[in-house]
This record gives structure tokens, sequence and C-alpha cells, in this order.
């Protein structure tokens, strides 16, 4: 079976993919996230998929402009489910792509994730494939993700240290600050800890 596969990162890919390629899938990935901001950071993880391939013949069919402002047309990110919107553009375009370019199913690496909301990823995923008459292959992964992260580790393929969009980038780090320093002056020689940097990022996949 012939399935396009949407990919965010590479980070939950690595193990997913094996799996599903045991199962007899030709998969075939695709990158369309315009929910990734800013563009620096989506140059990155666009770069990480490459170095993946580096090491892996995933065909992957790219979508490269930048999108944000297709996101914030598209996203009610003023309101409490801007995930879901988040997700419906995305997934939305990667059924289609499937059906028109005469694949036979569509997933996303967003199941894989232990950070993504899974049942509304696959009821979005369910009535699309419904719409669209395409096929969705739902797989759940999520207990591969450490392994995942390892595989991407190994490689020293990029790990982002949020979901994607500016508000996530927000949420993951407007504490940053205080968590860095633990004493009141981080100018003090007294201060007890820091941490550093890498440090904040092992802890954290998609929303930290
Ligand atoms: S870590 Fe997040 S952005 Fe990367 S593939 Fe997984 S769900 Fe997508
Ligand atoms: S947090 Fe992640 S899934 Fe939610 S809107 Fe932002 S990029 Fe999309």
């Amino acid at each position: 079976m012939n399935l396009l596969l949407h990919i965010c990162c590479a980070c939950c890919l690595c193990a997913p993919l094996n799996e599903l390629r045991k199962e007899g899938f030709k998969v075939t990935g695709f990158f369309y996230n315009p929910n990734i901001h800013p563009l620096l950071e989506f140059r990155k993880r666009l770069k990480a998929l490459r170095v993946f391939q580096e090491s892996d013949p995933i065909k992957v069919i790219y979508h490269e402009d930048y999108g944000i402002k297709e996101y914030l047309k598209n996203v009610d990110y003023e309101g409490n489910d801007r995930c879901a919107d988040c997700y419906a553009l995305r997934l939305k375009f990667a059924a289609t792509s499937a059906k028109r370019n005469g694949f036979d199913a569509f997933t996303s690496t967003m199941l894989f994730s232990v950070y993504q909301n899974h049942k509304q990823l696959k009821t979005i995923s369910e009535n699309l494939s419904k719409e669209y008459k395409i096929d969705f292959v739902y797989r759940d992964y999520r207990h591969l993700s450490e392994c995942s992260h390892d595989i991407a580790r190994k490689k020293m393929i990029y790990r982002q240290g949020y979901c994607g969009c500016i508000f996530s980038e927000y949420e993951r780090y407007k504490n940053t600050t205080r968590e860095l320093y633990k004493g009141n002056n981080p100018y003090s020689k007294d201060t007890p800890e820091i941490l550093s940097t890498e440090d904040e990022l092992q802890r954290c996949s998609c929303f930290g």
C-alpha cells in the first residue's frame, strides 16, 4: 500500500517508520507545516528531515514555503482550540494531496507523539478520510517516542524545543529565565545552580 506520511520533523519519524515498513507500507513523506515559526526554526526542521534522508532512503514531498500567513488565516489562535485548526489545516492538505497524487492512504507523525492530542488527531483524520474518500491509516506508536528521539539523538538530528507556532514557543519559554537562574541575582557569585540551555532542551520535545 502506498502511504503518504505527513511529517512535521524527523523526531517522531525514526522508529515508527521502520514499523510501517515492516507492515509492508511503501512510505512517502510529506512535509507541509505552515505552523512552524519563526522562519529560522522552520528552516532547521526542514533541514533536519533532509539530514535524516542522508541515512534513510525515504522519498519526501516538500512544501518549503514559510507559511505563517496561511497559518494565521486558518487558525483561530485567539480561541481555545487553535491546535484543532492547526491539525485540520495540515491533515486536510495531506489527505487531499494523497488523493490527488494516487496514494492509497495518508497518516501523520503527529499521531506518534506523546505531546499531541491523539484523540483529536484521530477524529479529524477519520472525518477527512470520509470527506475526501481516501483511506486513513491509524497507528498508535506513542510507545516508540523515546526510542525515536534516541535515534534522532544518535543521528545528530536537530530536536526542537517546542511544538511549532509562535504561541507554543512563548508558552514553552516564558518562564525560562526564572528556571535558568535559581538564585535571585543571576550575576551573583552565590547563584547556586545554572542549567545549560542543552539541559533545558533535553527535557522537552514538542510542548516541553
Ligand atoms: S516532535 Fe513534534 S514536530 Fe516533531 S514530528 Fe513529533 S509531533 Fe511533529
Ligand atoms: S501548539 Fe502545535 S499543534 Fe497547536 S497550534 Fe501550535 S503548532 Fe499547531
